[in-house]
């Protein structure tokens, strides 16, 4: 690999740890021309997860979209990156312990926001209001006492 510092290729991995729930490897390298140290993350590539919506064609799974969806749903919090990369990880390993090769964007909705009713209140609600078709008060209601 590259050092990203100086551009050569000569460097040496000198830690290596699994994230919390085990979707991703984090190594800590050091460059031997350079000496700056730099960390990589090995991670399986999920694309062959399809996801369907309610209409269209199934699409492959992106960490990058269900990423961003939970970083709109978070209000400014401490370290805010660390904690939805950490959010998304629950997550993912939530989906893959399905054991599906396709699921929907309800079922991720529900992973989504059984997780998050545990973590953050207010990132439950923002997130149940944006994905979800909330048509009356009392739909609010009943989405509210199901999870
Ligand atoms: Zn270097």
């Amino acid at each position: 690999m590259k050092c990203p510092f100086c551009r050569q290729t000569n460097t040496e991995v000198y830690n290596t740890r699994g994230t919390k729930f085990g979707t991703q490897t984090w190594r800590r390298r050091r460059c031997l021309d350079c000496g700056q140290a730099f960390t990589t993350y090995e991670a399986p590539d999920l694309r062959f997860l399809k996801v369907a919506k309610s209409t269209g064609k199934p699409r492959s799974y992106s960490r990058a979209k269900l990423f961003s969806g939970l970083y709109a749903a978070f209000l400014d919090v401490p370290h805010k990156d660390e904690t939805i990369d950490a959010v998304t990880d629950t997550i993912e390993s939530k989906l893959l312990d399905l054991r599906q090769s396709q699921v929907s964007t309800q079922q991720i909705a529900v992973i989504v926001l059984s997780t998050l009713k545990h973590f953050n209140t207010a990132a439950f609600l923002r997130y149940l209001t944006t994905h979800t078709d909330l048509a009356s008060p009392g739909q609010l209601a009943r989405e509210l006492k199901r999870y």
